[in-house]
This record gives structure tokens, C-alpha cells and sequence, in this order.
């Protein structure tokens, strides 16, 4: 199997129809086989209805139902799960993205031997004020942040290879950062290509504003975890004991230099009724909780069943 077309959705009875006439119009033509996985994300319209209608008129869809909603990365893991392509296309399902994008995609990955690539709605069709504006500032921030240079991170129509997929993991809301995924199971090709964007013409969107500000608790935790969620101590402990050494030497400064002045007969203050003295107390006590923090992580990594789990790209001892 040459392509598998993974699509989420949730709640797209309208579109389902459109898209799959599209898909196939583009894709027959191809030369190239490919599959539709289309995981419904426990939609409570007609939407898997359609699915099943499909069968039997596209013999290449797969349908799969969630019993409930558990959000597009839980929809996208199961496809990727389920894929068999050596190429495997996201898409959403609402038709916002354009099949046509697809052999494009695929011969980049292909071809040009990108391990991932993402679409980039250069001229996007949202509104700009609760979509477009908002998505470039949240752009920028990732870009700095997690130093991938995407201007679309979260674009929905992605191509990757299939090793790519059947080696990350996405849960939580993290579909929004598989390129940051990707690149830290240790896949460095990452391109970019501009593709067409249209106006959502049936349905609504499934996310509203919250999406900023999970987002960006999720950018928080993905870089977090990918620097060290193996090594929680080294981060935690480093600033745990850095606070303690600094509480504990203001601390110090401040008995030292009173005992100091009583033994010189100066004028001094008790140490107990300078501000700092508490300042440096309290910092001793955060640095000390932090290093805790750091021991419970490293128990619970050391008893994370990946833990020894490692991706090998190529070994002699596999060669014919
Ligand atoms: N989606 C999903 N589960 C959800 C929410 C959304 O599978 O809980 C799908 C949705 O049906 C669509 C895609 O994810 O195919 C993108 O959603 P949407 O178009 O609402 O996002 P937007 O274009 O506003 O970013
Ligand atoms: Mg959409």
C-alpha cells in the first residue's frame, strides 16, 4: 500500500460525502493505491451513518467509531495505529483542506526524503480576528520556543513517513505538536509546503478560544518533557538545590553578621526582624520541594514502561 489518508472527525455529516467524491476524484487517477481511514471521534450526528454507507461504494475506506468523543489526537493515534501506507496523510474533515495537496505530499515524502512534512495555509480562510491573528502570534511563540521552524504548526494536512507514525505517540491534546514529537523520536526532515486553504462551508469548528490557552500549557509540557522528561532530577534538582544554597546563604549572611556586630559591640538588628530573613527561609523551603519533585519524577520515569526503549534506525545484524 502506497498511502493511507487518515481523517478525524467529529460531528462532519455534511462534509463526509463532499470529501470522499474529492478524494477519490483526485486520488484514482493516481496510479498510486492508498486507503481512507476515517475514525469517527464519537460524533452524534449521522456522520457514521455516511461511513457506512461508504463501503460499499469505496471499497478503500475504513471506518472506525470511538464510543465517545476523545478529542482529534485520540482520533489520529488510532489511525496511525491502524495505517498501512508507506505514506500516511492527515486531513480534516470539514474540507477546509484540498485533496489535490496529496501527491504532492506524497512525492516529497518519497522522493525528497522528508521523514515529515506540513502543510502551511499561507492564505488562510478563517476570520482573522478569533483565527488568523491569534494562530500567527501562537506560531511565532513556537517557533522560538521549540526552535522548528513551521509556520503552521497545527495545519491539519500533514504527510509522513510511515516509520514517523508508527513511532510517536500522540495523547492529550498533543496533535497540535507532532512536528515537536517527530523530531524528538529522532526524525530531522521536516518541510513545509504551502497549500490551499478553503472557508469552512458545512458544520462549525470543534475548537473555540480555550485552544490558546491549552495550547500553550501543552507547549510548556512538550518541550518540557522532551528535554527532560527522562531526567526529571536534572531539572528539578538543579533548581531545587541552587534555592537551597541561596536561601541557606542569605540565611547564614544575615546570623553571621549579627553575631559579628554583637562581638563588636556595633548596633544590630535581630535577625528575626529582617524581611530577608524570611525571604531566604522560604526559598530554602521551595528549593527543598523542588528536590523532591525531582525524586518523585525520576521514580516514576524509572517505573515508565518505555523507559528502555529505544527507536534503532538501522543494525548489521538485520542486513540479508
Ligand atoms: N475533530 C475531531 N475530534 C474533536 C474535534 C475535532 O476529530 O474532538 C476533527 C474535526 O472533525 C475536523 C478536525 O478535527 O476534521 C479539525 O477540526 P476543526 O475544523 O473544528 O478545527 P479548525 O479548522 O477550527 O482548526
Ligand atoms: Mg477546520
Amino acid at each position: 500500500m502506497d498511502i493511507s489518508i487518515v481523517i478525524p472527525l467529529y460531528n462532519e455529516e455534511e462534509s463526509l460525502p463532499h470529501l470522499m467524491e474529492w478524494i477519490s476524484r483526485v486520488m484514482d487517477v493516481q496510479g498510486t493505491t492508498y486507503e481512507v481511514i476515517l475514525v469517527d471521534d464519537g460524533s452524534n450526528d449521522s456522520s457514521w451513518q455516511t461511513i457506512e454507507g461508504f463501503i460499499w461504494k469505496y471499497p478503500m475506506v475504513r471506518g472506525i467509531k470511538f464510543r465517545r468523543n476523545y478529542g482529534k489526537s485520540a482520533a489520529l493515534q488510532v489511525g496511525f495505529a491502524a495505517a498501512q501506507g508507506e505514506v500516511v496523510i492527515t486531513m480534516d474533515a470539514d474540507m477546509q483542506d484540498s485533496p489535490e495537496e496529496i501527491p504532492e505530499l506524497y512525492r516529497m515524502i518519497k522522493n525528497d526524503g522528508y521523514d515529515l512534512v506540513s502543510g502551511w495555509k499561507k492564505k488562510r480562510r478563517d476570520p482573522f480576528f478569533s483565527k488568523r491573528l491569534p494562530s500567527k502570534m501562537y506560531n511565532f511563540t513556537v517557533r522560538c520556543i521549540t526552535g522548528i521552524k513551521l509556520h503552521d504548526m497545527n495545519c491539519g494536512l500533514k504527510a509522513y513517513h510511515r516509520n514517523v507514525v508508527k513511532s510517536i505517540e500522540v495523547y492529550g491534546e498533543m496533535h497540535r505538536y507532532i512536528p515537536v514529537l517527530a523530531r524528538q523520536a529522532g526524525f530531522k526532515r521536516i518541510g513545509e509546503k504551502v497549500v490551499q486553504h478553503q472557508e469552512r462551508k458545512f458544520g462549525s469548528s470543534k475548537f473555540g478560544w480555550e485552544r490558546y490557552i491549552n495550547g500553550f500549557l501543552d507547549l510548556m509540557s512538550v518541550t518540557f518533557v522532551s528535554r527532560f522528561g527522562k531526567r526529571p532530577m536534572h531539572f528539578f534538582g538543579t533548581l531545587g538545590s541552587l534555592m537551597f544554597l541561596s536561601g541557606g546563604l542569605i540565611a547564614i549572611w544575615l546570623i553571621a553578621s549579627k553575631i559579628w556586630a554583637q562581638a563588636h559591640h556595633l548596633k544590630y538588628r535581630p535577625v528575626t526582624d529582617q524581611p530577608l530573613f524570611y525571604i531566604a527561609l522560604v526559598i530554602a523551603i521551595i528549593g527543598v520541594q523542588f528536590f523532591m519533585a525531582g525524586f518523585i519524577g525520576e521514580l516514576v520515569s524509572r517505573s515508565s514502561a518505555d523507559r528502555n526503549q529505544y527507536l534503532i534506525e538501522k543494525d548489521t545484524a538485520e542486513k540479508l
